[in-house]
C-alpha cells in the first residue's frame, strides 16, 4: 500500500505518521478532504495489531468524516487521528501535549477532539500546546464538552424517523429496541427510549455498564452474541464497526437498523444484503453526525447549546430523503447516502 495508490488511500489528501522519541507516543493523522473546510475528526487511541492495522482504521474512519461533515452541512472536511496504545494503561500528560503539538505542526489543516479512548479532560491537556482543538468543557449554556449525549440525541431523533418510514407510527411507546453497547452514547439512547415507552434489550462486554443500564431502564439483557438477532423491531448498534457482515445479516429479525457506532457495514455488499433483507438501515455517519455538530459550533464560537439542538432536528429530515431516494431508485440507503455525500464535496470543490 503506497500513499499514491489511491484504491487503498481512497484518494486521501494527506496522511501523516508521527514519533515522539521521548514519551514513545505513534500517532497517525489522516486528512481525506479539506474541500469544505478543516479536517475535522476525533482522536482514537486503541491497541492496534500493528502500524498496517492502525494505518487502514485511520483512513477508514477519516473519509468517514468527510462524508459525515459535508451530510451534516458543516463547514468542516474530514480527518481523523488515531493513537497506537500499548496497553490499556491511560495515556500520560506528556504523551496527550506531544500529540497536541503534532496537531499543531498541521497549522490548522486538522481540528482534533475526543473519540474512543480519549475524554473532555484529555482534550483540556491538549489545548495547552494547541487551538487546534474542541471538545473542551463548555461554559453554561453553550455549545461543547462531550459529544456523545448529542450524538445519542440525533440517533434517538433518527431511529423515530426510520419507525415513522417503515413502520407508519410516530410513537415508540409499541416498539422493541435492541441496543449493542451500552456506553456514553448507547445509555443516553437507551435513557430516551425508555422515557419514550420502548422496551429495551441491550448486551455489552463491559458488565458494569450492562448491569447499570439494566437497573435504570428495566432492560433485558442477553449476551452479545444474541443481540443482533434478538425479537425487536429495531436493532440500535452503539459499540463497534463491522458488524453489519456476511454471517450476521441474515440473522437479524429487526426491520430498522438505526445506531451511533461507525461503519457498521463491514464491506459495501453488506449494505445490499441489508437492502435486499427488506432491512432499513440508517447510514451510521448521517444518524450519529450529532456529537461532531456539537464540536463544529464550539470551534466556530459563539454558539449556544440551543444552536447544537436546532441543528440536530435537521438529521431526520437527511434521513427521511434517504430512505425516500432508496424507495425509488431501488438502491440501498447507504449508497444514496455516499451519493449524496460525494456531490456535497465535488461541488464545494468546483
Ligand atoms: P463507549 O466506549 O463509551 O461505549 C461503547 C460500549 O460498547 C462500551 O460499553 C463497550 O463495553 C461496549 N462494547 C464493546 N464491544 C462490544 C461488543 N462486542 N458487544 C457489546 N458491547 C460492546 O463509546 P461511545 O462513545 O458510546 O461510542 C459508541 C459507538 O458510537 C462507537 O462506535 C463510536 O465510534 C460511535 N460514535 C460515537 C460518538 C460519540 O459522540 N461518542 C459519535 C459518533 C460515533
Amino acid at each position: 500500500m503506497t500513499f499514491f495508490d489511491n484504491t487503498a488511500m481512497q484518494n486521501h489528501e494527506s496522511i501523516h505518521k508521527f514519533h515522539d522519541p521521548r514519551t514513545g507516543l505513534r500517532a497517525i493523522i489522516a486528512i481525506h478532504s479539506t474541500a469544505l473546510g478543516p479536517a475535522a475528526g476525533g482522536c482514537r487511541r486503541w491497541i492496534y495489531e500493528d502500524e498496517a492495522a492502525a494505518t487502514r482504521d485511520a483512513l477508514r474512519l477519516s473519509r468517514g468524516m468527510t462524508f459525515k461533515n459535508a451530510m451534516a452541512g458543516l463547514p468542516l472536511g474530514g480527518g481523523k487521528a488515531v493513537i497506537m496504545a500499548d496497553s490499556n494503561e491511560a495515556i500520560t500528560e506528556e504523551g496527550l501535549l506531544a500529540f497536541g503539538r503534532f496537531v499543531e505542526s498541521l497549522g490548522g489543516r486538522y481540528i482534533t477532539a475526543e473519540d474512543v479512548g480519549m475524554s473532555v479532560g484529555s482534550m483540556h491537556v491538549l489545548k495547552k500546546v494547541t487551538d487546534y482543538v474542541a471538545g473542551l468543557s463548555p461554559e453554561e449554556g453553550s455549545a461543547g464538552g462531550d459529544p456523545s449525549p448529542w450524538t445519542a440525541d440525533g440517533v434517538f431523533l433518527g431511529i423515530k424517523a426510520a419507525v415513522k418510514h417503515r413502520l407508519g407510527v410516530e410513537s415508540l411507546a409499541d416498539m422493541r429496541v435492541a441496543v449493542q453497547g451500552v456506553g456514553k452514547v448507547g445509555y443516553d439512547l437507551c435513557r430516551q427510549l425508555h422515557e419514550a415507552g420502548a422496551g429495551l434489550v441491550i448486551s455489552d462486554v463491559n458488565r458494569q455498564n450492562l448491569e447499570r443500564a439494566q437497573a435504570d431502564f428495566g432492560a433485558e439483557a442477553v449476551p452479545v452474541e444474541q443481540i443482533l438477532s434478538a425479537d425487536v423491531d429495531i436493532v440500535s448498534p452503539c459499540a463497534m464497526g463491522a458488524i453489519l457482515n456476511a454471517q450476521s445479516i441474515p440473522n437479524i429479525r429487526a426491520s430498522i437498523i438505526a445506531g451511533a457506532a461507525n461503519n457498521q457495514l463491514a464491506t459495501e455488499a453488506d449494505g445490499q444484503r441489508v437492502f435486499d433483507r427488506n432491512i432499513l438501515y440508517a447510514p451510521d455517519y448521517v444518524i450519529n453526525s450529532g456529537g461532531i455538530t456539537s464540536v463544529s459550533l464550539e470551534y466556530e464560537g459563539g454558539k449556544t447549546e440551543a444552536d447544537v439542538r436546532a441543528h440536530i432536528a435537521l438529521v431526520p429530515g437527511r434521513l427521511t430523503d434517504i430512505y425516500v431516494a432508496s424507495d425509488d431508485k431501488q438502491l440501498p440507503t447507504n449508497v444514496i447516502a455516499d451519493a449524496m455525500a460525494e456531490q456535497i464535496v465535488a461541488d464545494a470543490t468546483l
